[in-house]
């Protein structure tokens, strides 16, 4: 049994001091105290919070990153940002994927995020190639020491009515049967920390009749496995869904679907009310990736009506374009006060802390879509949990109760000092202690496939 000792820290929804936090051996709160006095020579850590889950990541994106940020001759929207993706997705191999996730994890843990949800399509058409792409991923987070929750993709086709898949997506394709046998393969693969779902890639890219098969071999493996979807991004993928369905998609998928505390929708981003508000009955958790939303030019989920009929949400930093959690969540309630030239917009009506209110839903929205035991720090969850630094300038006369809103919305740069996951420490002093390593690795691999695109294109 080991024990923690930290100043102040949010337990529950509750602002304590002289905390100690004792973690039996499986990285479990097993009993939490307040008001107590460290023993002489304990180290008594700064500010603690729960650790955030990230809840929709496609890890090979990240080395593509900030390189579609110029305009060719013409169209520059979602879609032709996509074929650029593919084109670079090409030159993943088993090896590039480990490198570019163990870098993009590294960064994700000291950015404060604890478990991943891996939205994970990079197969490469073969059975097995599909385990050592996966295998690749599960690696990657068992060197890095953050928590992986894998959502391997069923991807059958280019568009609704199960039009046949484009060149590009070739890496991404199984049929209905082998993705149920890799299921099986992967499943005694994940134990601990780690966790396995499933994901349908969107509507357009799943086949109506392919969706039970699927929810019935999760299901045989655990009832309670995550499953999740793309949905609603696009105005095209919304008006595609009517033409074909005479549904709009998130309409459709709760018609159709067994959508309940399970499922996450990612994105969600194009809903009318009776879709939000089917939503939030539901108790599903809608995805949120604001940087990559902003960055792909999506739109902006309705959050302010959603959040206040109660509805559940988790962010993801998706394309990878930003690894902060902070910067979502910002970004989040950034988007509605633009939207109604108003403040503190998704703070619910009776008044609190933006910040900390927001923290607070994400970390628990976060784990409810990863299934993953963490987002409070509370007796019966892992101890996940981010330390901050209380001498950074951001803080300096900040309340206990603004400690979450000035590390929010005016924490920079990132004041985190110390993470831990499942009772081990990963991050101390802002440094994660295998990073040279990682990140040498990662500017060789990048380096070898920049050039060997830029060899293509000439
Ligand atoms: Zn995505």
């Amino acid at each position: 049994m080991q024990k923690h000792y930290f100043s102040e820290g949010l337990i529950g929804a509750d602002w304590c001091t002289g905390i100690s936090l004792e973690v039996a051996p499986d990285g479990m709160i097993t009993r939490i105290e307040t008001g107590a006095e460290a023993p002489k020579g304990a180290v008594v850590h700064g500010p603690v919070l729960p650790a955030m889950p990230n809840l929709h990541s496609h890890a090979f994106q990240r080395a593509f990153a900030g390189l579609a940020e110029y305009r060719e001759a013409g169209a520059s929207d979602f879609w032709s940002w996509r074929n650029a993706m593919y084109h670079f997705a090409r030159h993943m191999t088993p090896e590039a994927v480990e490198v570019i996730s163990s870098a993009l994890y590294v960064e994700m843990l000291k950015a404060g995020y604890s478990a991943v949800g891996e939205f994970h399509y990079l197969h490469s058409a073969h059975e097995d190639h599909s385990l050592v792409m996966s295998e690749a991923v599960l690696r990657a987070a068992d060197n890095t020491g953050i928590a992986l929750t894998h959502l391997p993709v069923l991807y059958q086709a280019s568009d609704f009515g199960g039009e046949p898949p484009l060149e590009g997506q070739a890496p991404f394709i199984h049929s209905t049967d082998e993705f149920c046998r890799f299921l099986q393969i992967l499943k005694p693969r994940f134990s601990g920390r780690h966790k396995l779902g499933l994901t349908f890639h969107s509507l357009r890219a799943v086949p109506e009749e392919s969706f039970a098969p699927a929810i019935d071999a999760i299901e045989a493996l655990d009832m309670k496995a995550p499953i999740h979807i793309h949905i609603a991004e696009q105005t095209r993928e919304v008006n595609a869904c009517l033409d074909w369905a005479d549904a709009r998609p998130v309409e459709w998928l709760l018609k159709n679907q067994p959508v309940d505390e399970r499922w996450c929708l990612v994105h969600a981003t194009h809903v009318v009310e009776a879709e939000w508000r089917g939503m939030a009955e539901r108790g599903c958790v809608v995805g949120l990736c604001p940087t990559t939303e902003a960055n792909l030019g999506d739109g902006l989920f309705p959050a302010h009506e959603y959040v206040a009929a109660g509805g559940r949400f988790g962010v993801g930093s998706d394309s990878h374009i930003s690894i902060d959690a902070r910067e979502e969540l910002r970004l989040l309630e950034y988007g509605q006060r633009l939207a109604r030239q108003a403040r503190t917009v998704l703070t619910p009506t009776e008044g609190g802390h933006t910040g900390e209110f927001l923290w607070r839903q994400a970390a628990k929205g976060g784990a409810q879509a990863l299934a993953q035991p963490i987002g409070e720090l509370k007796v019966g969850k892992r101890a996940d949990l981010i330390v901050l630094d209380k001498k950074a300038p951001s803080f300096a006369g900040a309340s206990y109760a603004q400690i979450v809103d000035a590390f929010i919305f005016a924490g920079q740069p990132n004041p985190i000092t110390d993470v831990m996951v499942a009772g081990n420490w990963v991050i101390t002093g802002g440094r994660h202690e295998k990073e040279d390593e990682i990140f040498g690795r990662y500017r060789e691999t990048v380096g070898r496939i920049a050039r060997l695109m830029e060899e293509e294109g000439a």
